[in-house]
């Protein structure tokens, strides 16, 4: 059995954290290949290397002194180094990190040193071997993440390596620049090396124990999901519940290797099991609830439209015309109503406007801002009658109006839109029906 374990930032802030992380896998054998990130905040207030890697390089491409900055990333790796009593210097590294700053070798390579440095630390502190990802992890020459070579090259490094550490979020072309993924990418690069090592699990440590069923800043400790399938997690991060990158998900997801979320600070939880599928039935109906902020709805209306062919195209290519993407399409028989992120949206508005009169010549355009999506996720929801019809009546006993209705063939997410200000209580109303009061 292989276990690929990536621990994010905050599991890795100092030494304490270190502490913890050494724990967990010298617990189980079968963690053999770590992936770590750079050290995150310690308390709320505090800023993350990565982010003080940024800013000094900002400095040193001015121009300007940056020694003060780098004297203080430097200090936060010796109190990680100090702190685990380990006889292990970054001297030269830091020498050459200052003068590859000096030569202004780039911003992302200089994001990438707070993952390098701390997975230095972290094969030192374990005893495991040393992978730098810029051999491994492998860019091409427009910057463009290529998969199968980094495959290849993992694969062919980690072979013969019965434990490794491999430090998340950057990779290198093949000419040696240092690219980074998008932010919080370590997740990305533990799912790519899940993939080539052939794991049985990609256990993901943070500092949440796994997904919660509605966001903890709307409902009051609401609980935790056990299982949940790459599906609904995916309908679930579109609507703003974020653990995980979302790019970590296709590579072990192509590979049928679930993925764990487990919290470094609380290691007896179980976290959350990502799956491709299960016949583990969910606790409740639903798994999740999660919504989003900031839409804007088009509604445009002309008698007939329905028997107007290409009335539909025409306006979806306005919005293509404008760069503008949209979220929901839901339709009636003489309207069409077009969900846009409100602040793409608005910067185009009048022209998108004009541009759907002169082609497909509505009746009337309608428009109203500051609404809200919320989406319950389940796959329990196609086994069981009624799921609507309880939405319907949790959200009208809250006295919320229902904007939109939208549900998706799966049959795995019914999405409804609700003006702004009954957001948070459409989510607490959805909770209470479905979690509290489950019959
Ligand atoms: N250190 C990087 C960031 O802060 C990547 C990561 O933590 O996954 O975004």
């Amino acid at each position: 059995m292989k276990k690929v374990v990536k621990f994010g930032g905050s599991s890795l802030a100092s030494a304490e954290q270190f502490e913890k992380v050494g724990d967990i896998i010298h617990e189980d054998e079968n963690r053999r290949y770590v992936v770590p990130s750079a050290p995150g905040k310690r308390f709320s207030s505090d800023v993350k290397v990565t982010d003080m890697l940024y800013a000094c390089y900002e400095t040193a491409e001015k121009g300007e002194s940056f020694a003060e900055q780098l004297a203080d990333i430097r200090a936060r790796y010796q109190e990680i180094i100090d702190g685990l009593d380990l006889n292990f210097s970054l001297d030269n590294d830091f020498e050459m990190i200052e003068e590859n700053f000096r030569i202004k070798a780039g911003s992302d390579y200089a994001a990438s040193r707070g993952e390098f440095l701390n997975g230095k630390i972290m094969a030192a502190y374990l005893g495991f071997e040393f992978v730098d990802a810029a051999e491994v992890v492998r860019f091409d020459d427009n910057g463009a993440f290529d998969d199968k070579e980094t495959d290849r090259l993992l694969r062919e490094k980690l072979e013969s390596m019965h434990t490794a550490v491999i430090p998340g979020f950057y990779g290198a072309k093949s000419d040696g620049t240092v690219v980074t993924f998008s932010r919080g990418g370590s997740d990305i690069t533990g799912s790519l090396v899940a993939l080539a090592v052939h794991a049985d699990l990609y256990e993901n440590w943070t500092d949440v124990s796994g997904f919660l069923i509605a966001d903890p800043r709307i409902v009051k400790n609401p609980k935790s999901i056990e299982t949940i399938t790459y599906k609904e997690l995916r309908e679930l991060s579109y609507m703003g519940a974020s653990v995980l990158h979302e790019d970590a998900i296709f590579p072990v997801r192509k590979a049928g290797i679930p993925i764990n979320i487990r919290n470094t600070n609380a290691p007896e939880d179980k976290g959350t099991l990502i799956v491709e599928s299960t016949c583990r039935q969910p606790k409740y109906t639903i798994t999740g609830i999660a919504g989003t902020d900031g839409f804007a709805a088009i509604t445009i209306e002309k008698a007939m439209m329905n028997s107007e062919i290409g009335f539909c195209r025409k306006v979806l290519q306005v919005f293509e015309d404008n760069g503008v993407s949209i979220e929901h399409m839901p339709s009636g028989i003489d309207t069409m109503t077009i969900f846009v992120n409100k602040s793409a949206f608005e910067e185009k508005e009048q022209k998108i406007i004009a541009d759907i009169h002169r082609a497909v010549q509505p009746d009337h355009i309608e428009l109203e801002s500051e609404l809200a999506l919320v989406a319950v996720v389940g796959r329990g929801m196609k086994s069981t009658r009624g799921t609507a019809g309880r939405i319907f009546s949790a959200l009208a006993h809250a006295h919320i109006n229902v904007k939109m209705i939208d549900q998706g063939s799966s049959e795995l997410n019914i999405i409804v839109g609700v003006k702004h200000d009954d957001f948070k209580n459409a989510i607490r109303a959805l909770y209470e029906i479905f979690v509290l009061t489950q019959i």
